[in-house]
């Protein structure tokens, strides 16, 4: 009997109910991902006992000489993945990797260029109820009507015009292959620092499928759990010249102690980013997304941008005349999870929205290949058309779990 069981019935239940459903569902939330038994296992260790505030070496705590040994392993194979001059592993979340580097260059009231946040941009890059719209003066640039891409002529025309301090490239819905050279560029005419945030495509960075951020980038941010597959939480990579800058931000800047436990899952993660199977993942978690993309747009659903160069597809779901609200209700009926999502020059308000954002690494985990992909796509355009219609949709419930019935979660 597990210890949360015998201690704690009513929390123990609801794990269960959670592990039900995580195996049971056909998980699309593009953020999410299914962490190794050893990332788990790290997660949960008696790592979480020790009080390590500062950095390998240089501690406020005394016994820290096992958790120097942990943070090592996580910055070294960080820094080997990534090529990059220094890591800090500490942040607690993508959130907080953003506004340390924010922090570490920026003084409240400077502008900044950050991607809107309707064409796919984050939260922590200039949105007016985030920390980041309200301390700083974020201008935003966007993607162009016609094709759905980034409007590089534009963003130089708004960099020229607004003189921002720094440039934040990356987002939460981009599903086009992002140009750090052309923003290095950019940033380059205006003097201004660039910071990449790679939350999303960190996995396929490092497995060499999307072009590598960190020769053009002062600052690289990222978060651990999503393509890269690691426990939840932050990462920043820098050049050697912006290190202490970074640290002294992270610590004692915006957090106390370091989460141990949490480092030594980051560690065992970017040992498996290592790893040649990584590739062999990554690689499957595009032709995955690809053909989820095409599918969908044989069945008559309009995909934004085009298609996928990622492991994202954002559907506009006007297409099919729904919101993209209703689509995600319907779905989550038949056991598909995915989020609604505003698709660029949305009419629709971010509750309600015009899209759905669905991805594939969790699912690419879990075994899923080309064929499976393909029949998610006809449950999804399936489920959508007889909302559309006013047909009944729930048997299709079955369908998805002789899917995840074949590919379990954690045998
Ligand atoms: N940056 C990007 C691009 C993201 O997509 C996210 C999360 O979705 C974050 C930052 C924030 O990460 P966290 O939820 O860990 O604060």
């Amino acid at each position: 009997m597990s210890f949360i069981e015998s201690q704690d019935p009513k929390l123990f239940e609801t794990i269960e109910a959670e592990l039900d459903r995580q195996n049971n569902n056909i998980e699309l939330i593009a953020s999410e991902n299914f962490v190794s038994e050893a990332v788990m296992e790290a997660q949960g260790s008696i790592l979480t006992n020790k009080y390590a505030e500062g950095y390998p070496h240089k501690r406020y705590y005394g016994g820290c000489e096992n958790v120097d040994v942990v943070e090592d392993l996580a910055r070294e194979r960080v820094k080997s993945l990534f090529g990059a001059e220094h890591a800090n592993v500490q942040p607690h979340s993508g959130s907080q990797a953003n506004m340390a580097v924010y922090f570490s260059v920026l003084e409240p009231g400077d502008t900044v260029l950050g991607m809107n946040l309707n064409h796919g941009g984050h939260l922590t890059h200039g949105s007016p109820v985030n920390f980041s719209g309200k301390l700083f003066n974020f201008v935003d640039y966007g993607v162009r009507k016609e094709d759905e891409v980034i409007d590089y002529d534009e963003l130089l025309n708004i960099a020229k015009e607004h003189k921002p301090k720094m440039i934040v490239a990356g987002g939460s819905a981009y599903t086009q292959t992002i140009d750090f050279k052309k923003f290095r560029e950019i940033a380059d005419e205006i003097d201004a620092y660039l910071m990449v945030d790679m939350a999303h495509i960190a996995g396929l960075v490092a497995a060499g499928l999307h072009p590598d951020p960190v020769p053009y980038a002062d600052f690289v941010t990222s978060t651990t759990h999503k393509t890269l597959r690691g426990p939840r939480g932050g990462l920043i990579l820098t050049k050697e010249e912006h290190a202490k800058k970074v640290d002294k931000n992270i610590f004692p800047g915006i957090q106390g102690g370091p989460l141990m436990h949490i480092v030594a899952a980051k560690a065992v993660a970017f040992g498996e980013a290592l790893n040649p199977e990584f590739k062999e993942y990554q690689e499957q978690v595009v032709k995955n997304a690809k053909t989820l993309a095409g599918r969908l747009s044989e069945k008559g659903l309009r995909i934004v941008s085009g298609g996928t160069e990622n492991h994202i597809v954002l559907v506009d779901v006007k297409s099919f005349g729904l919101t993209g609200k209703q689509a995600e209700e319907a779905l989550d009926q038949i056991g598909i999870t995915c989020n609604k999502n505003t698709i660029p020059f949305d009419e629709e308000s971010p509750f309600v929205t015009s899209g759905i954002r669905l991805g594939t690494p969790a699912m690419t985990t879990r075994g899923f290949k080309e064929e499976e992909m393909q029949e998610v796509a006809d449950l999804i355009a399936e489920t959508l058309s007889a909302v559309k219609e006013g047909t009944k949709y729930e048997t299709l419930k079955d369908r998805v779990t002789a899917l995840t019935s074949k590919f379990p979660l954690y045998k």
